[in-house]
């Protein structure tokens, strides 16, 4: 049945309704599970490869992004687990140069040592030729300067030059974007982001209509054990529920959030692929379903971000994003290649008129 987004969220990966049972089951805890004497090992053996607590998530998320999915304890563990099960010594892997930190660090550690050749790619290009490419992981929206590219003609010139193209959907959600049907053949993200969206869970996980290559990354997640426990797949698959209803407040949030600091004199350089002026718009109202609640923007120098957080009352300083709470972070202060008052936004789900009221005042007196 084809639904739109909240029913969807609401209804993703619960079980047949059973009389005097919950809607959703709770965590089941079990490392090894009785096993049938007679028969042996059924659908539920030992905990690392099997818990129906993780299968029912991984059913949910997989309703919303199109494909099968598998769960891994966090985004970090699902990306190298997807890099480690393709690359081969020898190979070149296409990466984007501004996207996620960790896994350019990756790339240039671990994969280089295994013979592996980074090629840094700007997400919003130009891009390079493919030939001898044999994976090109792209991140869209780019995690945090928000530049987008076009997944369905990238992944074409990737096709025909042989790769596999693989996209980091982390900031868009499977309801902001559907790389699969965009043309891409495997999706990884991280949960602990927008997808859970309460600032207490890691998850992550990869989604792929490719039977060859689930089979393998399902051998590498047993062999290399980076699955999320009982508890922590509960929660998220309790929090996907409100996905559609969150994404939608975070939105308004940020567009109000924008307009509010593209007109302000004492910030440059607002990012938000919403807004019509952003170098990102044609590209991202074309292939997106929704854009997400995060903005980026300079305010010129460490003291003033410092400045803006203690003033504010309600934009936490913390890292992450796409959580209930607007949160506000300075990158630089990881070790990040942004500049020292590059401050990356995620609007939360507070009342507009609130947000607005305090970025306001707290940006007066920063
Ligand atoms: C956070 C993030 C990751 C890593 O996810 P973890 O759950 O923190 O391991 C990967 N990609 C992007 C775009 C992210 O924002």
């Amino acid at each position: 049945m084809s639904t739109g987004d909240s029913t969807a969220a609401v209804h993703a990966g619960l079980p047949e309704p059973v009389p005097g049972q919950p809607f959703l089951p709770g965590p089941v805890f079990a490392a090894p599970y009785h096993l049938d004497p007679v028969t042996g090992p059924g659908e539920n053996g030992y905990g690392r490869p099997d818990n129906p607590t993780r299968r029912a998530l991984e059913a949910a998320i997989g309703r919303l992004e199109g494909g099968a999915v598998l769960a891994f304890a966090s985004g970090q563990a699902a990306i190298t687990g997807m890099l480690l099960t393709v690359l081969r010594p020898g190979d070149t892997v296409a990466l984007p140069s501004d996207g996620y930190f960790t896994v350019r660090a990756f790339a240039d550690g671990t994969l280089r040592d295994l013979g592996v050749k980074p090629l840094l790619v700007p997400t919003a290009g130009p891009y390079p030729s493919f030939a001898g490419v044999r994976l090109v992981l792209l991140e869209t929206p780019a995690n945090p300067g928000l530049d987008v590219c076009d997944i369905r003609a990238v992944a074409d010139a990737a096709h025909a030059a042989g790769a596999l193209v693989v996209v980091d959907n982390t900031t868009a959600t499977p309801l902001g974007q559907r790389p699969l049907e965009l043309g891409a053949d495997v999706v990884v993200a991280s949960g602990t982001k927008a997808l859970t969206g309460h600032s207490d869970t890691l998850l992550g996980y990869v989604a792929t209509n490719d039977a060859d290559l689930l089979a393998r990354l399902t051998s590498w997640r047993s062999q290399t054990g980076g699955v999320p426990g009982a508890f922590d797949a509960w929660l998220a698959h309790r929090s996907i529920g409100t996905l559609d209803l969150r994404l939608a407040r975070q939105t308004a949030n940020a567009a109000a959030v924008a307009e509010l600091l593209a007109a302000r004199p004492d910030v440059h350089g607002v990012r938000w692929p919403g807004r019509p002026d952003d170098p990102s718009y044609p590209v991202a109202t074309a292939q997106m379903r929704r854009i997400p609640g995060i903005v980026s923007f300079d305010l010129g120098s460490a003291e003033r971000v410092a400045g803006f957080l203690q003033a504010s009352t309600l934009v936490f300083a913390a890292t992450s994003f796409g959580g209930l709470h607007t949160t506000a972070d300075r990158r630089a202060q990881w070790g990040d290649d942004t500049a020292p008052g590059f401050v990356r936004l995620s609007c939360g789900i507070e009342d507009t008129d609130d947000l607005l009221a305090d970025l306001t005042a707290a940006l007066d007196r920063a």
